[in-house]
């Protein structure tokens, strides 16, 4: 008897579940394996640095999916078990973990979604108690353990989201918050520097210090803790605790020693397939082919394990697919919440137009470039991102002052584009 074909899923994120759930919706009734070194089930993270941190929402809401859920679907997720050895032409994929013996396991179609992992500080006093970044559940659970108190001195170093979203969650709990960044305004190269302004003086009136501009040199301690941040000015900020917020790259080691193609990710067509027959990668590792920008772009968005998510479980399952979302992000901080649809490089270089009011944060701000919408982002303004993402699609010609009166409805903007 001819024995079931079997999918292996790398990963314990969101884009393993996704594609999980997408696989058996495909009508594929072969094994479906997960490997995912953490020891939970695939979760997805944005929670950990806004509901969970803030203490707003229980561990519960990072999960996807409960256990009866892939038991009913009949996947068998191996936690605590990490792929450790690919070897593409004898399609096998060896397992290392703590709790399992080691396992060779043959695979017909195998999913690369090992994610990101956080940049860390290499200079002195990187080893220190209280020195902190931000990926995992348990690290989330430190930080929020460590907020409640509400007096401690809190150096947040990176104004990118996930900086300034434990920026805002610290201070929710009172703490004393200091944000280091780079340049002139926070997350000027994601959004420029109209809209960062804005992030800026947000944290600003919730009492955040935020220090532009700057740089750490070195960190200081006193029996093994964390006390103080230098500067590149040589001036020190006390400390209690420090997180590093300063980016993330992918997880490749595994690809690259399989000698799959990778380059800033693991590089794939338009449809999640990587340099390895039978191999798709998809989520932050995946460096895909955009048929839109013509060129290789990597996403690290949740939106994109949402979605590349799904979509490669289709893939996987034998369906030609064409991924071609546009890049999808959010955030949360105090009473603050956003949505960003576009395409940062596109942007770089556009005009902004806001419609509603910026200086009150309620607004929706669009990058217009050669007349066409190719960004936009509302703030505090709700149920519109679909249409900011069929005015984006419908690359039609656009004056500034229709995008900036309200009384157009973006809907007739963008036409009959879907
Ligand atoms: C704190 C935080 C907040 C965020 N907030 C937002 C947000 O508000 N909006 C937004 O758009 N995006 C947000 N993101 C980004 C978003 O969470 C990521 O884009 C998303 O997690 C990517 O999912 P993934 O499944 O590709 O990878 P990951 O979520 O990184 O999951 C990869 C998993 O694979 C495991 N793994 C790695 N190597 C192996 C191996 N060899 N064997 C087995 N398992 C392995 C890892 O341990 C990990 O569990 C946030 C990220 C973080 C960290």
């Amino acid at each position: 008897m001819a024995s079931r074909e079997r999918v292996v899923l790398i990963g314990g994120g969101l884009t393993t579940a996704r594609a999980a759930e997408s696989l058996r919706q495909s009508g594929f009734d072969g094994e479906v394996v997960v490997l995912a070194e953490e020891r939970r089930l695939p979760y997805e993270r944005p929670p950990l640095s806004k509901g969970y941190l803030t203490g707003a929402d229980a561990a519960g809401v990072v999960y996807p999916h409960d256990a009866a859920w892939y038991r009913a679907n009949d996947i068998d997720v191996r936690r605590g078990v990490r792929a450790a050895a690919l070897d593409t032409s004898a399609h096998t994929v060896t397992t290392a973990g703590a709790d399992a013996a080691d396992e060779t396991l043959r695979y017909d179609r195998l999913l690369l979604a090992t994610g990101s992992s956080p940049r860390r500080f290499t200079g002195p006093g990187a080893g220190l108690r209280g020195v902190h970044t931000l990926r995992r559940l348990p690290d989330s659970t430190r930080l929020r353990t460590a907020f409640r108190s509400g007096d401690r001195r809190v150096v947040v170093v990176g104004g990118g989201w996930i900086g300034l979203e434990t920026a805002a969650a610290a201070r929710g709990y009172g703490n004393d918050v200091t944000v280091l960044a780079r340049g002139e305004v926070p997350l000027a190269s994601a959004i420029g520097p109209e809209l960062g302004a804005m992030f800026l003086g947000l944290h600003e009136e919730h009492g955040v210090d935020m220090r532009m501009g700057t740089g750490v040199a070195s960190l200081t301690g006193e029996g093994g803790r964390v006390t103080g941040v230098v500067l590149g000015t040589g001036e020190e900020i006390p400390a209690d605790l420090v997180l590093f917020g300063i980016g993330a790259t992918p997880n490749t080691e595994l690809a690259a020693s399989a000698g799959l193609t990778v380059d800033d990710g693991i590089v794939t067509d338009a449809g999640f397939r990587t340099s390895a027959d039978d191999v798709f990668a998809a989520g932050d590792v995946a460096n895909s082919w955009n048929p839109r920008l013509g060129h290789w772009l990597r996403v690290e968005h949740w939106a994109n394990a949402l979605n590349g998510g799904q979509l490669v479980g289709r893939a996987i399952a034998g369906e030609r697919v064409v991924y071609d979302d546009i890049p999808y992000f959010f955030t949360d901080q105090y009473d603050l919440g956003m949505e960003y649809s576009g395409y940062g490089e596109l942007a770089a270089d556009a005009e902004v137009v806001v419609r509603g009011d910026l200086a009150g944060r309620e607004c929706i701000a669009f990058w217009l470039a050669d007349e066409r919408v190719v960004a936009g982002m509302n703030v505090n303004v709700w149920d519109v991102n679909e249409a900011v993402q069929r005015l984006i699609r419908s690359e039609r010609v656009v004056s500034r002052e229709e995008l900036a009166d309200p009384g157009v409805p973006l809907d007739a903007l963008a036409g009959d584009a879907t």
